[in-house]
């Protein structure tokens, strides 16, 4: 049986964390972005088209290139609010700044890694290989 593709355009492939080369499987083991454990778990190869996701070894590392924006554009605003005294002091943006990079970590990391491996494969539609 022949899978449809589970997002149709790039965005959406990488927000749903699918196989960048025919966006028919999902990478990670299991889906969505506040997963605590087994953050890290992929599959290997896509289910699809074969696409090895780690590209090479230690392709992840890249990754970090991708999540640090996405982690400076959130918690960024926090660390003005700070230096700036907004909210009467320096602490609570602070705080507020920890709690959200504690719950979002895994959101950072995954999504990190979509958008690194949607940067280097091309999308073959019908996973044409
Ligand atoms: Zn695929």
């Amino acid at each position: 049986m022949d899978k449809e593709p589970l997002s149709s355009n790039l965005l959406s492939s990488c927000l749903n964390m699918t196989c960048p080369q025919c966006r028919a499987t999902r990478m990670f083991k299991k889906p969505g972005f506040f997963v605590y454990f087994k953050t890290f778990e992929m599959h290997a190869n896509c289910g699809k088209c074969g696409l090895k996701f780690e590209l090479e070894p230690g392709f992840w590392y890249g990754a970090l290139w991708a999540s640090y924006p996405l982690l400076i554009i959130i918690e960024f605003p926090f660390l003005l609010m700070s230096l700036f005294k907004s909210w009467g002091n320096y602490w609570s943006p602070l705080v507020i700044m920890a709690i959200v990079f504690i719950i979002l970590w895994p959101t950072f990391i995954r999504l990190g890694r979509s958008i690194w491996v949607h940067a280097w494969v091309k999308f073959i539609p019908n996973g044409q290989v």
